[in-house]
């Protein structure tokens, strides 16, 4: 069992518990019974009035059933999901009979919006939660098995990275990535492979696993959109913050994750109230809990193509054909990088060319660690090998 430590477990007052209560129903619960299964869309928050629950990692090809956290009376069970609309990745069941209150995706809304004490409390044990669950046996849940030489297997990393996702990442050039790929029968033609425990995903993408786990766009019926904003780097999610805090309908896309530039930072330093600075990714993933606590949707990876300014209602076009309308929008599409003018520059990108401009990368640099690397070349990690030498070794990979 993984102990948390205070602020993932808060302790309410019975002041706190009552006002949690109201926006439940009770339901009185036998041992065994499950609260919550995996790959459902949504899930309740469960208050354990008595009794108690357990959070379950499922068995995977590698690692057997792990009870991940144990919530008892007086504590609240729940994920981060909740607020992000990830579909759960992990099982809630009674291990000793009692009662619970269910509190429903609809309800925490209105919680959010309407108790800020409580949403702080239930906030900060959310993420501490996710934080947690991420270096522990949670992370066994999404597992993303590939090359460290492919740009598919980098672009997979980079999204469940930059989402903030519990995941293990198993190189296939490896024991274990040998016999995990023997376990799911995947093929080198196959990879990258991402394994959930409701789905083995072949030739996996960003696209293929945001739509696994509920996060790319959906459209939701309802009034139209107040504000899309495209981009949700530091600019946009600030954006995203104010125009959802303003009670406005406001959605967040971006083509590769919420984040932006920032969260490539290993520490920013020069950022208003944080005296001892903050790592880029810390600052970026508080900002998207700040906005969806506010009632924002994000979706990614959603890359806008096109704007259609010729009707009363603005048309944003995506890459994949999908309209979304609404009455105003925001560009923060930030900086995009100029790259050298070398013949096959694109082949070789995020498959031994990367961009780095945080200190560590240039150390690494200075240092000339890295197999392989040429004079001035951004290479990270593993070094620059050509098409046809990652071909031969690994067929699958020529694609990406
Ligand atoms: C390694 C590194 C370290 C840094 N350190 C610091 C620091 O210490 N202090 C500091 O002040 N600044 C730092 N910066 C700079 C800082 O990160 C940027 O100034 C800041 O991120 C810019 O924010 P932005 O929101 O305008 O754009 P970006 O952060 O560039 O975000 C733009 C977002 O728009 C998305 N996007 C682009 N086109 C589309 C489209 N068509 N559809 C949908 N989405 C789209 C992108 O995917 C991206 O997520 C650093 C940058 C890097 C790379």
């Amino acid at each position: 069992m993984t102990y948390y430590g205070d602020e993932a477990f808060p302790a309410l007052s019975d002041e706190q518990w009552a006002r949690l209560q109201a926006y439940g129903s009770a339901q009185e619960v036998e041992s065994g019974a499950l609260l919550s299964g995996v790959g459902e869309a949504t899930h309740d928050l469960i208050l354990v009035d008595s009794g108690e629950a357990v959070v379950v990692r499922a068995a995977t090809a590698r690692a057997a059933e792990a009870v991940v956290a144990r919530f008892g009376t007086g504590q609240f069970a729940g994920e981060l999901g909740l607020l992000t609309g990830q579909a759960t990745y992990l099982s809630a069941r009674v291990s000793k009979p009692g009662q619970v209150h269910r509190i429903s995706p609809v309800s925490f809304r209105q919680l959010m919006d309407e108790d800020p004490d409580l949403s702080d409390v239930i906030l900060r044990a959310l993420m501490a939660r996710r934080r947690h669950l991420r270096a522990g046996e949670a992370a066994r849940s999404i597992e993303i098995l590939g090359s460290e030489m492919s740009a598919g297997a980098l672009a997979l990393r980079t999204y469940a990275a930059r989402q903030q996702l519990p995941h293990t990442w198993v190189e296939i050039d490896t024991p274990a990535g040998a016999a995990l790929a023997r376990a799911v029968a995947a093929a080198g033609a196959d990879l990258p492979v991402v394994i959930t425990p409701t789905a083995v995903l072949r030739h996996a993408t960003p696209a293929r696993l945001a739509g696994h786990l509920g996060l790319s766009y959906q459209p939701v019926a309802g009034p139209l959109l107040d504000l899309v904003i495209v981009g949700a780097g530091p600019a946009g999610l600030a954006a995203a913050v104010y125009g959802a805090s303003e009670g406005l309908q406001t959605l967040l896309l971006d083509a590769v994750a919420a984040g932006g530039q920032a969260a490539a930072s290993s520490r920013i330093e020069n950022y208003l109230g944080f005296t001892s600075g903050i790592s880029g990714a810390e600052l970026t993933g508080r900002a998207a809990v700040q906005a969806q606590k506010f009632g924002a949707r994000i979706a990614s990876p959603s890359q806008a193509a096109r704007l259609d300014t010729t009707h009363e209602r603005l048309r944003i076009m995506l890459t994949d054909d999908t309209t979304i309308e609404a009455r105003a929008m925001v560009i923060a599409t930030g900086a995009r990088y100029r790259s050298l003018p070398l013949d096959r520059w694109a082949e070789f990108e995020g498959a031994g060319i990367y961009f780095r401009g945080d200190r560590a990368g240039g150390q690494g640099l200075r240092s000339g660690s890295g197999r392989g690397r040429r004079r001035g070349e951004l290479s990270w990690p593993g070094g620059a090998v050509s098409r046809r030498t990652r071909q031969r070794r690994h067929p699958d990979r020529a694609r990406q």
